[in-house]
């Protein structure tokens, strides 16, 4: 069944006949281009083998496309309203789930379980906006058996999440998302493709997720707390930011040793090291506050 929306004149019709009005909360902008759409799909690389994991459904119309080219398709869409729209422009379709639910309060680790037999699923959406760091952490940090991740998401995040160390969008997300997956900008998606129009530039982003982590680290959580404290005060230097990290009280000494190990000046900054040297300044502070 080929798919039918993806375009200005149809998602216009779906809206009317259901009386539908946009809910700004909901970060809901609807694609309405066909090539986005069949590049999305293709980065995806989805095949029949496939279980794909849809975040924010909308009207369906990147649902039609992964109805097609997937084997099953689980979509999760908060906005009540567009339940039974998803109803009418899915109807063709015997492969698609459609759950009513914040995808935030899912147990996603359960649906994949149930729905296919735990073994990996491929993620697939143009998300909210407002919550595009919670979704993805969430399901990274949850460990949800993913082979990857291709998504819409603001054009400054996915740059955010591709870059590495001496550039001004370098922070926690970036290394966060490079601990578990291998990032790759797909395409840069202009406003118009969208309705209505997003004030803000989008990007395709895959993120292909490791089997193992690229560097060996003894205590994730420590790690994680490390990063978040040397970029929670940018023009800090390292030292100071694992100072004065509340939740992480490490000797003051550990933390000037910890940076020395690195073979760093004492007033090196957070934002020149990599993850390499993340993983090793957190293996050498849990080991001295053993
Ligand atoms: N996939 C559709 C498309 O490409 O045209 C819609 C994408 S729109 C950017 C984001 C969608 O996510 C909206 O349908 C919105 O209602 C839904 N959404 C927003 N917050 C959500 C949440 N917490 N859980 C599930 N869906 C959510």
């Amino acid at each position: 069944t080929e798919p039918t929306l993806g375009n200005p004149q149809n998602t216009i019709e779906i809206l009317k006949k259901y009386n539908f009005t946009f809910q700004k909360k909901f970060g809901q902008n609807f694609l309405i281009d066909t090539h986005v759409l069949d590049k999305i799909i293709a980065a995806a690389e989805i095949t029949k083998d496939d279980f794909v994991l849809e975040i924010g459904p909308g009207i369906g119309t990147m649902t039609q496309y992964l109805a097609q080219a997937a084997g099953k398709v689980a979509a999760v869409e908060i906005d009540k309203a567009l339940i039974p729209i998803l109803g009418d422009t899915l109807s063709a379709y015997d492969n698609v789930m459609i759950i009513n639910e914040d995808v935030l309060k899912v147990d996603i680790q359960k649906l994949v379980e149930e729905e296919n037999g735990g073994r990996p699923v491929k993620v697939v959406a143009n998300l909210p906006y407002y919550i595009t760091t919670p979704i993805i952490m969430g399901l990274f940090e949850k460990h949800v058996p993913i082979e990857s991740i291709t998504v819409m998401v603001q054009k400054e995040v996915a740059d955010r999440m591709q870059v590495g160390p001496g550039t001004k969008d370098y922070g926690a997300l970036s290394l966060a998302v490079q601990y578990y997956a291998s990032p790759y900008i797909v395409a840069n998606v202009p406003p118009n493709c969208f309705m209505p129009r997003p004030k803000v530039g989008s990007a395709v982003i895959r993120l292909t997720t490791y089997d193992k982590p690229p560097v060996e680290v003894d205590d994730e959580k420590l790690m994680f707390r490390i990063i978040r404290a040397s970029f929670n005060q940018r023009r800090k230097t390292l030292a100071n930011g694992l100072k004065n990290a509340a939740d992480l009280d490490i000797p003051k000494e550990l933390i000037a040793e910890s940076i020395e190990s690195l073979g760093h000046g004492p007033s090196v900054r957070g934002e020149a090291l990599t993850l390499e040297e993340f993983a090793a300044l957190s293996n050498y502070i849990s080991r001295g506050l053993r």
